[in-house]
């Protein structure tokens, strides 16, 4: 069913640069396949049979069927529209022996280095106020347009012994000569307006080509913010394609997840607990009824996982060393970074077994922290069975990173199967598919 989903996933990327195009983009598919924008500023008319989504933001989404009324639970499959860069500062102009610099700060956890020497351009939103409104426009300056480059290596010898990037002084990127003042006159004519009614800015850096699919067998997919589109890219797919159940399915994607979650539009906020009692609300559930419908509903926590690195293998852990194009990673942590515990991984499992999907296994080096994800930060607002999965990969949080050719396949085959089940919490430590 998914075999362009290679391509289809590079075009994504391509015309996704910022968490605010990424949005943009799921809004587009999801109205093209016949679903309604709803506002949470206005009340809310729900239908039996209705589809629909809320943005928050432009920057995250969650978005649901209501097959019927009297649903039993909620299918949830999440993860995230942001990915690390670096954001452009207000007042972003340094002038500097003759060049034009960008005065720019990291956003999330970010390997420094791959920044150096690649093409960048910069992207975002900016607000306008036109007929007593603040107006969000997308912004993409599409063409080549500022670089970082390195020091050479006759000026730091020790240049491959390991460098200590400073965020201020080493990654400011040059975007001209001559005198500063021409940079937000570039942004403004971008998205055609004049420079004096661009009232304020969310702009970030991005690494310009499109990504690439490569290796002998073509078995690798190379390009930015596969942490975590393939996995955004892969539930879009898989919600717009699955069909009704009893259940309510439910696609959230969501902001700031690379910034900690906790913000109004993150995994940390009450958007998710928000759209789901109002889905209640709608559907005329009382409250002891929603409450049997959470326990009655399932999350997949989709967020990309660490393949073992040839070339560094000893940071994997010693058995759970999740290879790319070999299926769906399961992520277990004992400290419960990582939600999944036995029910949900064999829920899970089963859900993967059933579609014929393979899935392998992921946790740390028991002397490596790791990362955290959308999962257990969610479930502090909406508890609820979750497992925390995601597709393997090289490279975590470069502006260049790589994942395998077969694997975002394997997840909207996935997570399609999941939206065609309904889980039930059948009591006395039972719980069923249906
Ligand atoms: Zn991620």
């Amino acid at each position: 069913m998914y075999e362009n989903i290679n391509e289809e996933l590079l075009d994504f990327l391509e015309q996704s640069p910022t968490c605010f195009h990424v949005i943009a983009n799921i809004r587009k598919a999801l109205k093209d396949a016949g679903y309604e924008e709803l506002t949470e500023g206005r009340v809310w008319n729900l239908q039996e049979g209705g589809k629909y989504f809320a943005v928050r933001n432009e920057s995250s989404v969650i978005a649901f069927r209501i097959p019927r009324k009297d649903f039993t639970g909620f299918m949830i499959a999440a993860s995230h529209s942001d990915s690390p860069s670096f954001k452009i500062k207000t007042n972003p102009e340094i002038a500097r022996e003759g060049y034009v610099k960008l005065n720019v700060e990291r956003y999330g956890g970010m390997l420094m280095a791959p920044w150096f020497d690649r093409p960048l351009s910069a992207a975002g939103r900016i607000i306008v106020q036109e007929d007593g409104v603040f107006k969000t426009k997308l912004v993409n300056v599409d063409r080549d347009l500022l670089m970082i480059p390195n020091l050479a290596i006759h000026m730091d010898r020790t240049a491959n012994e390991g460098h200590k990037y400073n965020a201020q002084t080493d990654m400011e990127p040059i975007i001209a000569q001559g005198e500063a003042g021409q940079f937000m006159k570039t942004i403004a004519e971008a998205c055609g307006v004049k420079e004096e009614d661009i009232l304020a800015h969310d702009l970030f850096l991005y690494a310009r080509g499109r990504g690439t699919v490569w290796g002998i067998n073509r078995e690798f997919i190379s390009a930015g913010h596969l942490d975590d589109l393939q996995c955004s890219f892969a539930d879009l797919k898989a919600f717009i394609d699955s069909e009704s159940t009893d259940s309510v399915p439910v696609l959230a994607v969501f902001d700031n997840e690379e910034v900690g979650s906790g913000t109004k539009q993150g995994a940390n906020s009450t958007f998710l607990e928000d759209v789901l009692s109002r889905i209640g609300d709608g559907c005329g559930k009382s409250a002891e009824q929603m409450k049997a419908a959470a326990a009655s509903s399932f999350m997949v926590s989709a967020d990309n996982a660490h393949a073992v690195h040839p070339n560094y293998a000893d940071k994997a852990d010693p058995v759970n060393r999740p290879q790319m194009n070999k299926g769906i990673v399961i992520k277990y942590n004992a400290n419960q970074k990582y939600t999944t515990d036995a029910v949900s991984a064999a829920v899970f499992t089963q859900i993967c077994a059933s579609a014929g999907i393979p899935v392998q296994d992921f946790t740390n080096r028991s002397d490596m922290p790791g990362g955290s994800t959308l999962g257990n930060i969610s479930n502090s607002h909406i508890s609820l069975n979750t497992v925390d999965i995601g597709l393997a990969q090289l490279a975590m949080h470069s502006p260049y990173e790589t994942a395998g050719t077969k694997d975002t396949a394997y997840l909207a085959e996935a997570v399609r199967k999941f939206f065609s089940v309904s889980f039930r919490d059948e009591g006395q430590g039972m719980w069923s598919l249906k």
